[in-house]
């Protein structure tokens, strides 16, 4: 395998960056890595990242492999993939955009009718309209098809009723995703229908909810006779779980090309604190728990390149892609945990000024924990990797094949 950039993949690297330099600042040492989930519960932070989306569409450089016809640039998997590498490498705002640019507007460019693509999609761009996904219920999680909301027809409109939950950004956002039960009489997968919705529509009530970290990252999402256009349905009748699917695919290709995590911060903060009277660096264990740190994340960047590998030859990359994430999440988890330990008694203050990087280590360590179940949990990503990479034999499924209202809950 070579890792190396062709010719043409060289020049493409050289424009990016280019323009980054004119154009952002180049990140620092001890600035934190840009993977981090985005705090987005802060309308200031949600300005700067919409100017800085608009900017970069402004200069061809958003949305990549989008079709021009809307806005993008008809670009390469791979290309996309060089862009983010470089962009990465700059202090630009948290990207609040993972889900309409990584989840919604691919949805609509492959289901979409023109007129649904030229609607959203080149506001998508810009990042005139911000976009959240509404999947998750408070029954419905990992086993998405069990969901619940209701949505009956009623003349051109479709009239939406129930809960969701985990809405990421649902406060901010102008549109969102749902995937609703249009008819309970068939089974669980078959019987989902897939909308966008406006989230400015009456009935519809955010509530956001606060983190262990003191964000409100995420929201309650009550709908109470909530009306949907038909002319805002992305599937077929009933046919919403193959929509679905399209979605979780790429949140899963989003969230597993992750780096893994910073060591070199690690390194500065054993420099930094001190352990039995002498730089924390000194003590050959936390050099060895180092070193592990490093070793894990090399394997993950390895494996990241397989699948970066695949798509410079033009291939779609597989369901490894489940090992980034399965393996980076719990690597940055245990490198949080591990640099509030050598910070001791001080861990337990997280302040700007006083803590070690100012704080930032205090904030991972409440943060990441949900990286480990967003987006897929660590049970249901070895699920995909036993299944489908292995070749194991499935899980069991009870409720298959059995009408959706006939599923028992224990109610
Ligand atoms: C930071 C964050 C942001 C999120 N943002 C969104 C969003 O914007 N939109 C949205 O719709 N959702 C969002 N979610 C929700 C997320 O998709 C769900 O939390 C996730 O799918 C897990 O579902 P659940 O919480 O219902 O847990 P459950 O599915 O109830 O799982 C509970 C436990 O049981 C285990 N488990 C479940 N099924 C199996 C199985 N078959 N085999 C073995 N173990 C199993 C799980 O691994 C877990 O440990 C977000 C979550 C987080 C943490």
């Amino acid at each position: 395998m070579d890792f190396n950039d062709t010719p043409e993949e060289a020049a493409f690297r050289t424009e990016a960056r280019n323009w980054l330099d004119a154009n952002a600042k180049l990140r620092g040492p001890d600035d934190p890595p840009a993977e981090l989930l985005a705090d987005r519960s802060d309308a200031e932070t949600t300005r700067a990242a919409q100017a800085w989306q608009k900017k970069k569409s402004e200069a061809g450089w958003a949305c990549l492999t989008w079709p021009a016809e809307y806005g993008g640039r008809g670009a390469t998997a791979m290309q996309s993939v060089i862009w983010g590498q470089e962009e990465s490498k700059f202090l630009t705002p948290p990207n609040i955009f993972g889900i309409g640019i990584g989840m919604c507007g691919p949805t609509i460019l492959t289901h979409g009718t023109d007129e649904q693509k030229k609607r959203w999609i080149p506001k998508l761009v810009t990042g005139e309209e911000i976009w959240c996904q509404l999947f998750s219920e408070p029954d419905a999680g990992s086993d998405l098809a069990g969901l619940r909301a209701s949505a009956a027809r009623d003349g051109d409109d479709w009239v939406v009723n129930g809960q969701k939950t985990w809405t990421t950004g649902a406060q901010f956002c102008d549109w969102g995703i749902v995937v609703v039960r249009s008819d309970p009489n068939v089974k669980k997968h078959a019987g989902l229908t897939y909308f966008v919705v406006d989230m400015h529509s009456p009935g519809i009530e955010i509530r956001p909810i606060t983190q262990i970290n003191g964000g409100q990252g995420f929201n309650e999402v009550f709908f109470s006779d909530v009306r949907i256009p038909d002319a805002n349905r992305i599937s077929e009748i009933g046919n919403g779980w193959a929509v679905a699917i399209t979605t979780l695919m790429n949140e899963r290709a989003s969230i597993g090309g992750g780096g893994g995590g910073s060591v070199g911060e690690l390194v500065r903060l054993a420099q930094q604190v001190e352990l039995n009277g002498r730089p924390a660096i000194q003590d050959s264990a936390v050099r060895h728990r180092i070193a592990d740190f490093y070793t894990r994340i090399k394997g993950v960047k390895m494996t990241g390149n397989r699948t970066l590998s695949a798509l410079s030859q033009g291939k779609t990359p597989g369901p490894e892609a489940s090992l980034g994430k399965l393996i980076g999440a719990r690597v940055m988890q245990e490198m949080a945990s591990f640099a509030m330990e050598i910070q001791g008694g001080a861990s337990s203050v997280q302040d700007d000024t006083y803590s070690p990087q100012g704080g930032d280590w205090q904030e991972r360590y409440l943060s990441i924990p949900g990286l480990r179940i967003a987006g897929g949990t660590d049970e249901i990503l070895r699920n995909i990797i036993a299944e489908r990479v292995l070749g194991l034999p499935p899980e069991s499924r009870a409720d298959k094949g059995m009408p959706f209202k006939d599923i028992p809950t224990g109610s």
